[in-house]
């Protein structure tokens, strides 16, 4: 028993160190499978023997538990407002109120960067976070601590000589590229974008199933500590000491000593913000010593020794003088704007996203139009109007292509859809190298030596032409290409020959079928087992599916209809490649609750709502998320609903623990 305890204690300590060197260093020293394991190690060792259960436990950054009513928490330290300010003559006239307040004395500033985010105050005790609120009204906000713990530069455990109790006040950010993934996932999967990192951000923190909070690559970027006795004398210093405890905070604070100092960092920042990795609002500057800052106070609304710069909106206007338009993987076309070349943001802008046909049509925009460029969250920017004042008046309004710019067949809009698509998927070239662009992903096939741009060359020069083409190739048709050494032809025939192993359900993945992400796939292996049993499905049979709805069962029928498809899952299994779950992954599953149909509700101990749906789904049954008269049995965990509890005892249905369930089993 000692050693089971000591084990998990070690591989613990080990995780929370990973954990911080990935995330709050960013410099991880094990691979990210080394990593899965030891979690899966844990997590194992931790469901065995729910008696060493940690409230701090790197496992729970999974998430799982669900929250249906937040709970309100009063700050003990209100969260306050920030002044801001616009120019340089605002600043100077705040230092010089500063400097009669406090007298002759020499003032120094820390500036750090107005992170834009969600705010959030974390409180810890002993060491390990107890609870994280959100600022709400500044005096009192809510109780989100379930889902901050599945962020994974928050820690959960502190390390050094950090104070018994105190809170950390911070700003949860998406980044920029964590935020151009989730909306790529989201457009493979035939779902509309997020607007902005910031509101996806705020709405984050109040999803109800962590579980979802744990998927996506928030992170927390801290600025202050508040509490009793502290062990520190100034901002900057408290800055160092949150970061020896184990908090994730940018460094590039910078103390100043003079006005000078500080608008040369506003300067600097204003150009190469768009560098960071996350968005940035402005510059905050407060007032370094923290016995200056108890001297000078707080406003109603906001201290006086704090101040933030506000950056200004970064527009700029341009002539437009082609919309064009591209063709992704799915078929999917995206109107872009080719503008005459402008700053913009410290750099030069050429293109601008239309987004689709209802867009252009709500701004009228018009090739030679001036139009305003706005740069925000995105990548590439975007034109939020047109200079009406300078239309010429010949312009015509635009009419949106009705043809593939690419293949020339007719485009094709689904009814409630905001995109046009290219419906010729097995001829329209950027489709094909697409699809194959696709397959050979990482969360995908992961073939290693084999990159974007050699498919769009290995295409044109007639070698591939669909994914089962990789194949068949070989060093000697790779020899003669540009810039193809021996040893890229060798790991890249050696890359595609290592794919063979990888598992079915990232095989089905791969395969790119419209609205077939990597959670649908994983669902649909899971059901069928195999690719045979998946291809016979009928619509009906694939919508009986758990969370499998209409638009994925037609577009997975049409998939299977198709002749071409066909042919070429015939020579990807004749390939080798994993078209059925392996043995392994088939003896974890039984059928002893085939026809049974559950509802989980409330906090668990031994197993997270993930793990129990999984347990459900991997022995035959049915999750399913509301009490009806067809529920067999309601999984009852701490905190469940009154209203699911009333349900369940006026419909009869038996409410068992989750110790009960697991007996079924
Ligand atoms: P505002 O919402 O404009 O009143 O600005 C105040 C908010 O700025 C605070 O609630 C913080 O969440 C946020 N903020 C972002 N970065 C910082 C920072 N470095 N220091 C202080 N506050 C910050
Ligand atoms: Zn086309």
């Amino acid at each position: 028993m000692l050693d089971i305890k000591t084990r998990i204690t070690a591989l613990r300590q080990e995780l929370r160190e990973h954990n911080h060197n990935y995330y709050v260093l960013d410099a991880p020293v094990i691979s990210d499978y080394d990593f899965d394991m030891k979690l899966k190690e844990l997590q194992e060792l931790e469901r065995l023997h729910p008696e060493f259960q940690d409230p701090s436990s790197p496992t729970l950054r999974v998430g799982g538990a669900v929250t249906k009513n937040f709970n309100t928490v009063v700050h003990e330290q209100r969260m306050y407002s920030l002044d801001n300010s616009y120019s340089k003559d605002e600043l100077l006239d705040w230092e010089k109120r500063i400097q009669r307040i406090l007298g002759d004395v020499a003032v120094t500033f820390t500036c750090e960067l107005k992170y834009d985010g969600a705010s959030i105050s974390l409180s810890y005790e002993n060491g390990q976070l107890v609870r994280a609120v959100t600022r709400g009204d500044g005096f009192q906000g809510d109780d989100v601590t379930t889902n901050i713990k599945t962020i994974r530069s928050v820690p959960l455990q502190l390390q050094g000589d950090y104070p018994v109790k105190f809170d950390i006040r911070g700003e949860i950010v998406l980044p920029l590229d964590g935020f151009a993934k989730m909306n790529e996932e989201r457009k493979e999967n035939g779902e509309d974008p997020y607007m902005n990192p910031r509101n996806t951000a705020s709405g984050s923190l109040k999803l109800q199933d962590s579980a979802l909070v744990a998927q996506r690559p928030l992170e927390c970027l801290l600025y202050s500590v508040v509490g009793r006795a502290l062990p520190m004398s100034s901002q900057f210093e408290m800055l160092e000491k949150a970061r020896d405890w184990g908090f994730k905070v940018p460094t590039v604070a910078k103390l100043c000593s003079s006005t000078e100092e500080v608008m040369n960092f506003i300067s600097h920042w204003d150009l190469h913000r768009h560098e960071l990795p996350y968005e940035t609002d402005g510059v905050v500057i407060k007032v370094n010593s923290l016995q200056h800052q108890e001297e000078l106070g707080y406003t109603a609304k906001s201290p006086r020794w704090a101040l933030a710069y506000k950056f200004k909106a970064e527009q700029a206007s341009t002539v437009l003088n082609e919309i064009t338009y591209q063709v992704g993987r799915t078929g999917a076309i995206t109107p872009v704007a080719n503008l005459e070349p402008v700053l913009l943001a410290g750099t030069t802008v050429k293109r601008a996203s239309l987004h689709n046909a209802d867009q252009i049509e709500k701004l009228d925009v018009r090739e030679g139009d001036t139009v305003f460029v706005e740069k925000g969250g995105e990548i590439i920017p975007k034109i939020i109007g047109v200079d009406f004042s300078r239309r010429d008046v010949d312009s015509a309004a635009t009419n949106y292509i009705t043809t593939c710019p690419e293949c020339g067949t007719t485009l094709e809009r689904q009814p409630g859809e905001a995109q046009h698509f290219c419906p010729n998927d097995t001829g329209c070239p950027p489709q094909i190298t697409g699809r194959i662009q696709h397959f050979i992903s990482r969360k995908a096939m992961d073939i290693e030596g084999l990159g974007g741009e050699t498919v769009e060359l290995l295409f044109k020069e007639g070698l591939i032409s669909n994914y089962a083409d990789l194949y068949t190739l070989t060093r000697e048709q790779l020899l003669p290409l540009e810039r193809m050494a021996e040893k890229s032809a060798d790991n890249l025939v050696s890359g595609v020959a290592a794919s063979t192993k990888i598992p079915f359900e990232r095989v089905l993945f791969g395969l790119g079928i419209r609205y077939v992400g990597e959670t649908v796939a994983k669902k649909l292996a899971k059901a069928y087992k195999n690719i045979e049993a998946l291809s016979q499905a009928s619509q009906e049979q694939l919508t009986a599916v758990d969370e499998i709805g209409d638009r994925i069962a037609e577009s997975v029928v049409k998939f299977f209809n198709n002749p071409t498809n066909i042919e070429i899952l015939d020579r990807l299994k004749a390939y080798g490649l994993q078209f059925s779950l392996s043995e392994e992954q088939l003896e974890n599953q039984t059928e002893v609750l085939k026809g049974q149909s559950f509802v989980v509700s409330g906090v668990f101990i031994r197993l997270s709502r993930t793990e129990l749906k999984k347990l459900i789904e991997d022995n035959g049954g049915k999750v399913s998320s509301s009490i009806s008269s067809k529920t067999s049995f309601v999984i009852a965990g701490d905190n469940m609903g009154p209203s699911k509890k009333t349900k369940a005892e006026t419909l009869g249905i038996p409410m068992i623990s989750e110790d009960e369930f697991l007996a079924m089993l």
